[in-house]
């Protein structure tokens, strides 16, 4: 292994293991904590995906520790930690308190923090980060429900969540390449270990700071600051010129779409299906909580229907919908209860013969990934930004591509599984 990557959450690790499977890495992400190193699979990179971006710092912390032990065990050269490119983290961390714990385990002399994104409109300027023209703190970030980003200037976000010195590396001196950036970095830990927030507007100011990296030990970022990185390894020999992705087939058998997000794209895709004449079953979560809709009532609706053209079963509903369930049920004990029956209906269409499934909402993909046992995926072909179909590298074949709610074009679906041939 070549590169280890800890992201903080499940459809944040796919969009960095996409990100270096496109620079010609064969990428594979794990799901949870690995057990250990030898659980740990062959490739260029690991990808480990925790769910820890909004649990209590220690636990992010020893969760974090516990996966770079493995990578490291398994070969890693390199760690990079990922986070999301809108910074998400409240004053009391977790970004700050994973870097730092990083930094120590691998007794990195400094690393970088750099949320940059260009190619979806993040970039960060004098250490203050925007979202397209607005700086985060102006952003819809500020509404937040769990991480609210009152604060766009990230040497101050990160300082209030470490006891290590942050400073600023500037474009300025990012412009002048890798090796006066490193030198500003080295300045920045003249007197001990130091965290340097990098600011990136370009894809080449990532690429810089990536080769301004080059043999350090750690990372830290969104998915972009991984754009140089495998031009380091493959400067350094190490991989093939030509990539080490291997081609991507995905298994024979039928196909099923699951769609447990109300974001307004998922809502949109939904929609966009059931106009194309994809069969739909709507989930009632008042009748799944009343016990009149159960997982075998929708597989009995879908193994007749299966076959090449997919099935949708969807809980995807309005705002005032969701509101109206949350209130009577809880927020999350609703959430929960969909996430439960979409698991067990992702696990009964695998046993009747589906392998490929478009699964829609960060969570939702959580939940259906664990019901179907895959603790393994390797990463395929991008269907839209940010998200590509995947193998499962463990247990069955089945090819699943996950999407984050907000993610893809209105046709995603019908395109994503088209793409299959
Ligand atoms: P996204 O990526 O859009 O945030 P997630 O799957 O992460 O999607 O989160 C959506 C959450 O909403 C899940 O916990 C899901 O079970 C829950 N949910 C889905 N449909 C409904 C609904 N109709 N009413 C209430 N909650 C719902």
């Amino acid at each position: 292994m070549l590169l280890g990557v800890i992201a903080d959450d499940l459809t944040g690790a796919t969009d960095v293991a996409l990100m270096l499977a496109r620079e010609g890495m064969r990428v594979v992400q794990t799901v949870g904590v690995p057990a250990s190193a030898a659980a740990l699979p062959q490739a260029d990179a690991v990808v480990v995906s925790l769910k820890s971006r909004t649990n209590p710092a220690a636990e992010a912390v020893e969760w974090s520790l516990a996966s770079c032990e493995a990578l490291l065990g398994a070969g890693a050269r390199q760690i990079l930690f990922k986070y999301c490119s809108t910074f998400d983290s409240t004053d009391a961390g977790n970004i700050g308190p994973v870097a730092a714990a990083l930094v120590k385990r691998l007794d990195a002399p400094f690393t970088v923090a750099c949320p940059a994104f260009p190619a979806n409109g993040r970039s960060v300027y004098q250490g203050h980060l925007f979202v397209g023209r607005e700086l985060l703190s102006d952003s819809p970030m500020k509404d937040h429900p769990l991480t609210p980003m009152r604060d766009s200037n990230l040497v101050r976000v990160l300082a209030r969540q470490t006891a290590l010195p942050v400073g600023l590396v500037p474009v300025q001196t990012v412009e002048q390449g890798p090796a006066a950036t490193r030198a500003a970095f080295e300045a920045l830990a003249k007197d001990g270990p130091a965290i340097g927030v990098g600011d990136a507007i370009t894809n080449e100011h990532l690429r810089t700071l990536g080769a301004a990296f080059d043999g350090l030990p750690l990372l830290t970022g969104g998915s972009g600051i991984a754009l140089g990185l495998p031009e380091n390894i493959r400067r350094a020999g190490l991989l093939a010129p030509s990539g080490g992705a291997r081609p991507f087939v995905a298994p024979a058998g039928h196909s099923a779409i699951l769609a447990g997000s109300c974001s307004a794209a998922t809502r949109g895709q939904v929609r966009d299906a059931m106009e194309r004449g994809v069969p739909a079953f709507a989930l009632d979560p008042v009748a799944i909580a009343q016990g009149r809709m159960a997982a075998a009532d929708v597989l009995a609706w879908a193994k007749p229907r299966l076959g090449r053209d997919p099935v949708l079963v969807y809980s995807t509903a309005e705002p005032e919908a969701v509101r109206s369930v949350q209130e009577r049920f809880g927020r999350e004990e609703a959430g929960a209860m969909i996430e439960r029956l979409l698991g067990e209906v992702a696990r009964g269409l695998a046993d009747a013969g589906v392998t490929r499934f478009v699964v829609a909402g960060g969570e939702t993909s959580g939940a259906v990934v664990g019901a179907l046992g895959v603790s393994m995926l390797e990463i395929g072909p991008e269907i839209d930004p940010g998200v590509p179909w995947t193998l499962a590298a463990d247990g069955q074949p089945l090819a699943l591509a996950l999407k984050s709610g907000n993610f893809g074009t209105a046709d995603f679906f019908v395109k994503a599984l088209k793409m299959l041939g």
